[in-house]
């Protein structure tokens, strides 16, 4: 549980109303914008592989539909809880706007641990949940996709018991699919990939080098792997990164891809070869240039802002960074690249995914890394305008003042109906 301060859904309210400050907004628009459209609770039951039967709790939450489908992927997580959901659906709103993708946003997860179910009981659990929500997503509804713990294994078995319950064929109905299930070339590094885009970005705005400089990554999934790879092809030193068991440090560098490998044989980033042991928080005031969290949120409060000590922090992960970090943060001249511009990349590829599924037509994958560098570098340009223009205090007021433009134009320009 966290506590009230740290509630991640009211630290969305709270981003939002900074960000309400410098936009001429009607302050009941802006009190809906701040509010999911509906959240779905529902109980699933499965039967074990000892033939016992456990049950379940999972969500989703539909934010805000004024920009096209509800989009954002579904967590297992044993923290999942209903206003986590609510506040990383209403990211995804203005993440999706912030890219300028035309989608709304929406999340789901389910409150489990998946690291003590075999694969059997998993399947059975995402297609139970996949008949739960059936009637809630579709193409042209609500797609859902991979976060925390789920990739491309959830999304064909999402895809499959959707086609099958309606029988028809439908790939557009979830992204992050398998290759051969109507998957997009360069979905899974498309998140660290924008994360390394927005990286690259942010050290040209500030005159600096991202070659030669050091960065500490936090969380070893999918975000925070791919960006400490795509990082050290970019020149960057990637000193240390971590997991949940603990952080591995290297002055000298690591070898990321080396050390994912290691990750993928034993389950952990610790142990690896010729690398010093830290406890995991020590990772996040490393003194580093670039920090990536890439892991949960509420990653770094106000207290723990106080002694980071990198300048730049670009966040793979959604909502690492409380409101009160802001704050420490802002003030102490710290540059934050939002969650919502760094890692956009994921919900881009899956836009480009599912323009593919409905095209029926694969791009090659130079072609959706072309098109993503051109998304992320455009939202890049166009929040550092909102920037300069609004005098925000700092990037991520800047994103979502950008982003709450467009949602409130398109929630204006329909109408407030019914
Ligand atoms: N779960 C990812 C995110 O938080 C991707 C969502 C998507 O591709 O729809 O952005």
């Amino acid at each position: 549980m966290f506590m009230s301060e740290e509630n991640p859904f009211e630290n969305l309210r709270e981003q939002l109303d900074d960000a309400g400050q410098y936009l001429d907004i009607d302050p009941g628009v802006l009190e809906r914008l701040k509010r999911p459209e509906r959240v779905l609770e529902t109980t699933l039951t499965i039967e074990l592989d000892d033939g016992s039967l456990e049950t379940f709790t999972a969500y989703r939450s539909q934010f805000n539909g004024d920009r096209g489908p509800y989009k954002g992927g579904i967590r297992y997580h044993p923290n999942v809880s209903r206003d986590e959901v609510k506040a990383l659906s209403g990211w995804m709103v203005y993440k999706c706007a912030v890219a300028d993708v035309p989608y709304g946003g929406g999340k789901g997860g389910i409150v489990v641990d998946p690291h003590q179910y075999s694969t059997g009981e998993l399947e059975r659990l995402t297609r139970a949940f996949a008949t739960e929500i059936r009637p809630l997503i579709g193409e042209n509804r609500d797609v859902p996709a991979p976060d925390v713990n789920t990739g491309q294994r959830e999304m064909n078995w999402i895809k499959d018991t959707y086609e099958t319950l309606e029988g028809t064929t439908e790939p557009g109905v979830v992204t992050g699919k398998g290759l051969d299930n109507g998957g997009s070339e360069g979905r899974v590094e498309a998140t660290g990939r924008s994360v390394t885009l927005a990286a690259r970005e942010v050290f040209d705005y500030l005159g600096r080098d991202l070659d030669g400089a050091t960065v500490a990554v936090q969380g070893f999934g999918n975000a925070g792997s791919v960006a400490a790879s795509l990082l050290a092809d970019q020149g960057a030193r990637v000193v240390a990164v971590s997991d949940s068991a603990g952080a591995i440090y290297d002055p000298d560098g690591l070898a990321p891809r080396d050390v994912k490998a290691h990750k993928d044989e034993t389950g952990t980033v610790t142990g690896y070869d010729a690398s010093e042991e830290r406890a995991g928080e020590e990772l996040l005031t490393l003194d580093v240039d670039l920090l990536v969290p890439a892991a949960l949120e509420n990653a770094i409060d106000g207290d723990l802002a106080a002694d980071v000590r990198a300048d730049v922090i670009v966040e793979a992960a959604n909502g690492p960074l409380t409101p009160d970090a802001d704050d420490v943060l802002t003030e102490r001249d710290v540059t934050v690249v939002p969650d919502i511009l760094a890692n956009a990349g994921g919900v881009t590829v899956s836009y480009f995914e599912w323009v593919q599924n409905r095209q029926r037509f694969a791009w090659s994958e130079a072609r959706v890394n072309d098109e993503l560098e051109t998304v992320i570098t455009d939202a890049f340009d166009a929040m550092i305008d909102v920037h300069e223009e609004t005098g925000t205090p700092n990037l991520r007021t800047a994103a979502d003042v950008l982003a709450l433009r467009r949602v409130r134009s398109a929630y204006e320009g329909s109408g407030n109906w019914p």
